[in-house]
């Protein structure tokens, strides 16, 4: 038997060889263990690793094949969930004091479907405390750092997620994505994730942050990585009122279709003061050579893009104080050790339990929640969201898909946005508009800035136009080779 080689592997090499008997689903997880044990340390991608618990279930599928049961799509391969996902038995946190100790007594969708496809959970990943950041610098229990560059920072809030994908801590795993958290991070880290269409993929067991921005997506190394892991958590479910019950797509065929008669639009709102001009550079690069592929390339607008970030952060910011109510010391995690009456008990455990972060969102939902403030803030905001997801639809009468910037800079160093909250906002410039809008976006490698720093591409797609985006990142994807470069072991 191989042993296998599981840096740089892609996730249908590794369940392929599991299928083909080349190597059992145990020894690639203890492989990643083994990483994970030697690298970890450097890197912070994990808050909990489940060795047991990844070692029990490996030999289940090895039991599968040994009885020539197709353990599934993902047979055997290792990967890591964003520590937003529940997972029963297991301490989810969401990357906050406020929830240390809480032990779901339920899975989520998603887990669920991955596992029954084969595929064996690692661990937990390290995130931006409920999600909310772009840095993963407001996890309340460690940083996450950039595999390309330990000085800089993996992006966020799914930060955990790209970096241990960037380093081959896993083969795949989960994000989510509100504001996006799953294509910066990508971005920075030299990966690959996708946001699909809001509602795509169950909300189910996944802690919220803001309900009607909340995405749940994976990461993987390659285009064909994130299309097979959609495939599988994908798809309607009952348990989750905002999931659409149409009929998955064929993402992984779609992914080797091609261009032809494909049009691809670009936004010139997208291409403006404040970016990085080599990241600019690498984006138009990429879009050349879509155009080379056979795309048409359309110039669109999509005119109110400069509002997305203001409108953003009020709807996400109001949906968060009320999502975050629940954490009051009775139900979930954190009590506080001394209170005299209820109100205090209240008090002093989400004074304890949130960071920085949480709070300032709270107050920030709470006041533009107020009656009296609720016509001028929240009410406005949901008037422009749905403006700015009526420029994409007029977009999409031009073009199958939009090619854009995921992030105006590339990774930046730990502590240096820190202190100003707007500035770090701001890294979202590019990827909060599809949010708003629902619709699917996907960022993927194509570039390096002179400093080794990864670049990424945005593809967006119209409502479940995820099919539409893996033709373009597919065929883009076979014309290069930046998903083969691969960071350097910590030492
Ligand atoms: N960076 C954005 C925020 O801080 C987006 C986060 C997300 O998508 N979860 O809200």
């Amino acid at each position: 038997m191989a042993s296998p080689q599981v840096v740089g592997a892609s996730i249908a090499e590794l369940a392929d060889g599991v299928r083909a008997r080349k190597w059992k689903a145990r020894e690639l997880v203890e492989s990643f263990l083994d990483r994970i044990h030697r690298l970890d340390g450097r890197l912070g991608c994990y808050l909990l690793v489940d060795a047991d618990g990844a070692r029990w279930r490996a030999d289940q599928v090895d039991a599968a094949v040994a009885g020539g049961r197709d353990p599934g799509l993902l047979a055997g391969v290792p990967i890591g969930l964003k520590d937003i996902f529940v997972t029963r038995g297991l301490e989810t946190t969401a990357g906050s004091k406020i929830l240390r100790g809480f032990v779901p007594p339920y899975e989520s969708t998603v887990s669920t479907r991955l596992a029954a496809a084969g595929a064996i959970a690692l661990g937990k990943l390290n995130m931006d405390e409920f999600a909310m950041g772009s840095s993963n610098e407001n996890s309340a229990f460690k940083p996450v750092r950039n595999p390309w560059d330990l000085e800089r920072v993996p992006g966020g809030s799914s930060g955990g997620s790209a970096a241990s994908v960037a380093a081959s801590l896993c083969a795949g795993s989960l994000g989510t994505d509100t504001g996006g958290s799953i294509r910066q991070p990508a971005s920075l880290c030299g990966v690959a994730g996708m946001k699909p269409t809001y509602g795509r993929v169950s909300r189910y067991g996944v802690i919220a942050f803001a309900s009607s921005l909340d995405h749940p997506g994976p990461f993987g190394r390659t285009v064909e990585d994130v299309a097979a892991l959609l495939e599988v958590i994908a798809g309607h479910d009952a348990c989750d009122a905002t999931s659409i019950p149409s009929p998955v797509g064929r993402y992984r065929q779609a992914c080797a279709a091609g261009l032809a008669g494909l049009r691809v639009g670009v936004p010139e709102e997208y291409f403006q003061a404040g970016m990085d001009p080599e990241v600019e550079a690498a984006v138009r690069g990429a879009i050349d050579e879509i155009a080379r592929a056979g795309a048409k390339l359309v110039p669109v607008s999509l005119p109110h893009t400069q509002y997305a970030v203001a409108t953003y952060y009020l709807v996400c910011t109001a949906e968060a104080s009320s999502n975050l109510a629940r954490y009051d010391g009775v139900r979930y995690g954190h009590r506080t050790a001394e209170a005299s009456s209820l109100e205090e008990l209240y008090s002093k455990t989400r004074g304890e339990g949130f960071g920085v972060e949480p709070k300032r969102r709270i107050i920030l939902g709470t006041y533009v929640l107020r009656s009296g403030y609720y016509e001028a803030y929240y009410g406005k905001a949901l008037r422009v969201r749905r403006k700015i997801a009526d420029d994409f639809r007029a977009a999409f009468s031009k073009c199958d898909v939009l090619a854009t910037p995921t992030s105006p800079t590339a990774a930046f160093k730990l502590g240096e946005r820190n202190a100003d909250p707007l500035q770090m906002y701001l890294a979202d410039i590019y990827t909060v508009a599809p949010a708003l809008a629902g619709v699917p976006a996907l960022s993927q490698g194509c570039g390096f800035t002179r400093a080794n720093l990864p670049i990424g591409l945005q593809l967006i797609g119209p409502p479940l136009g995820e099919e539409a985006i893996f033709r373009v990142a597919g065929e883009y994807q076979r014309r290069t080779d930046w998903h083969k470069r691969l960071p350097k072991d910590p030492s």
